[in-house]
């Protein structure tokens, strides 16, 4: 094994040579003794955003009070941060807002989507998308009443030519699977569903800020996705949503509300959505939340979807290297993921009986992924604050939890709320 690691340790120190964004990393400043191998659930604050939140929080509400809406900008946040969010996903900057949360968002480009197909009565997702994008499609479609309905297919991949008919209005995936990293092509699915006349919506929830993302060019019709996760806005950050051109003036989404009236100020009885993406904005922007997510962006800047998406599946090709070079293969340890760096996203999973132990016993020494139910141990490779030798560390302390048995204590395996 000691060779084994020198070998690898020479590989980490040319990649982090390498690296065009290994000085990103002091935009971050993460404790001590921790490799976050989480950023894919929550990823965590740049520099900046203390010192924002401090100074919004204290001169703009505490002494600014309320002209801050006029005088701070606190009224533009969602299309500032839309137009940063719109540079990493490849959509031009009036394309997306921030607003809401991701589920929230589903409901109205879904609704939205589901105008433009009227007599087509079927949404078309995966089985194993993640559960609240399925829950909104299956209350929505309930509600609509007169034979709308959800039909779920296993894999897009290999079963989405087959669920497309003329019934179909709108197929609604997730890019990257949560539980195991696969990442579906864009330009391929959206051809699929254009054939069949439908809509292609899609969840970046872990595709924003992970790899390359081209909404405009790859033909996604809406969007939405995620603040909190590799975009570092914070717990419980704004998400955002796109709709592309052709559907900006004639999509209704269902949810609508002041700030997403023509003219908000008029106060005026009767509803009509503003032009453009406002219409997807629904009432008053959380300003303390928006800051965060505004200063956080900053870390992105300059940075483009190739580069990122270098250095993402760069760290998971390596993890995979080093955990199958290390990992002793009775660990019974299985890679859940695609080993082909074109078809995962930022993320490696492996399955193991005893993930939930595994990952209990990771965190305490110091290695922070997150387990997923049924068996699944996830770990996700941030682009702006990973080294390689960080990955290598990682695979190394994972190698000893198992040579050393020391996930199998009963303290691990103790489920607490959030897993
Ligand atoms: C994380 C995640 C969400 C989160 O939705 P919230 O409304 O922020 O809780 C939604 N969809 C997918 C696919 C996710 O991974």
């Amino acid at each position: 094994m000691a060779d084994a690691i020198s070998d690898l340790r020479g590989r980490a120190r040319d990649l982090d040579l390498d690296d065009g964004l290994a000085a990103r990393a002091d935009q971050f400043d993460l404790p001590r003794g921790v490799i976050y191998l989480d950023g894919n659930s929550l990823g965590p604050p740049p520099r900046g955003v203390m010192d924002r939140l401090t100074r919004v929080a204290g001169q703009e509400w505490g002494v600014d009070l309320i002209t801050s809406w006029n005088k701070n900008g606190w009224m533009g946040f969602g299309a500032r941060i839309g137009a940063r969010i719109a540079a990493l996903v490849g959509a031009a900057p009036e394309a997306i807002r921030a607003c809401d949360s991701t589920s929230v968002n589903l409901l109205k480009v879904l609704s939205a989507a589901l105008s433009l197909r009227p007599g087509r009565p079927i949404v078309v997702s995966e089985r194993g998308n993640f559960p609240t994008d399925l829950y909104v499609a299956q209350r929505l479609l309930e509600e609509l009443g007169g034979g709308y309905a959800l039909r779920l297919i296993e894999d897009a991949e290999t079963d989405l030519d087959g669920a497309l008919d003329a019934d179909v209005a709108v197929v609604m995936l997730t890019q990257t699977d949560y539980r195991s990293g696969r990442k579906l092509n864009m330009r391929r699915v959206s051809d699929a569903v254009h054939r069949a006349g439908a809509l292609a919506l899609w969840d970046l929830a872990h595709s924003a800020g992970a790899f390359a993302v081209n909404l405009d060019a790859d033909g996604a019709d809406f969007a939405v996705g995620c603040g909190y996760k590799f975009l570092n806005g914070g717990p419980g950050a704004p998400a955002f949503v796109y709709a592309a051109e052709a559907h900006r003036e004639t999509a209704r989404p269902i949810l609508a509300g002041w700030l997403g009236h023509a003219a908000p100020f008029d106060f005026r009885p009767d509803y009509e959505p503003a032009p453009g993406m406002d219409r997807y904005v629904i009432g008053t922007p959380p300003v303390l939340s928006m800051a965060a997510l505004e200063t956080a962006l900053e870390a992105y800047d300059g940075v483009d979807g190739r580069m990122i998406e270098a250095k993402t599946a760069g760290l998971g090709d390596f993890f995979i290297d080093c955990v199958e070079a290390l990992v002793p293969e009775e660990a019974g340890l299985l890679l859940a993921s695609p080993r082909d760096r074109t078809r995962r996203g930022a993320q490696v999973s492996f399955r193991h009986a005893e993930g939930y132990a595994v990952m209990q016993a990771l965190i305490a020494r110091g290695v922070i992924g997150d387990f997923r139910a049924p068996d699944i141990v996830r770990f996700g490779f941030s682009p702006l604050y990973l080294t390689y030798g960080a990955v290598l560390d990682a695979a190394v302390i994972l190698a000893e939890i198992f040579t050393t048995h020391e996930w199998d204590r009963p303290e691990y395996k103790t489920r607490a709320a959030v897993t």
